[in-house]
């Protein structure tokens, strides 16, 4: 590992959100260090729904989520397919 004052940013805890956050930056070109303190990572992503995940499948849209805000769903769907 490089010095940390190499990185533009240090992300703690590569679960779900802390890998997203890193991808995104390392997309915007940014130098990201993932520090995670477990042995295994992402261990959470791997039991959700069921060890399947959930937020999506290919035959789910908007309209099979209940939301509030009913246009929460659409641009993550959009952005991210199954
Ligand atoms: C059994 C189970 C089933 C689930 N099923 C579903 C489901 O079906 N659908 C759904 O949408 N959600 C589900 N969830 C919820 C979903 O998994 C979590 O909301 C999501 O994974 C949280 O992501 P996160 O990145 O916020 O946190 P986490 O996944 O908890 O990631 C945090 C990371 O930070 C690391 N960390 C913590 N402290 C430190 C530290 N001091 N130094 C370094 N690293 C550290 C941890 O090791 C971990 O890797 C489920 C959760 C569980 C437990």
């Amino acid at each position: 590992m490089r010095a940390m004052e190499a990185y533009d940013i240090a992300v703690i805890g590569a679960g779900v959100a802390g890998m997203m956050c890193a991808a995104v930056a390392a997309q915007n070109g940014r130098c990201m260090v993932l520090i995670d303190h477990a042995e295994r990572l992402a261990e959470k992503i791997r039991i959700s729904g069921g060890g399947r995940c959930n937020f999506t499948n290919i035959n789910a849209g908007p309209a099979n989520f209940i939301s509030a805000n009913p246009h929460f769903c659409r641009s993550a769907l959009a952005r991210y397919t199954p």
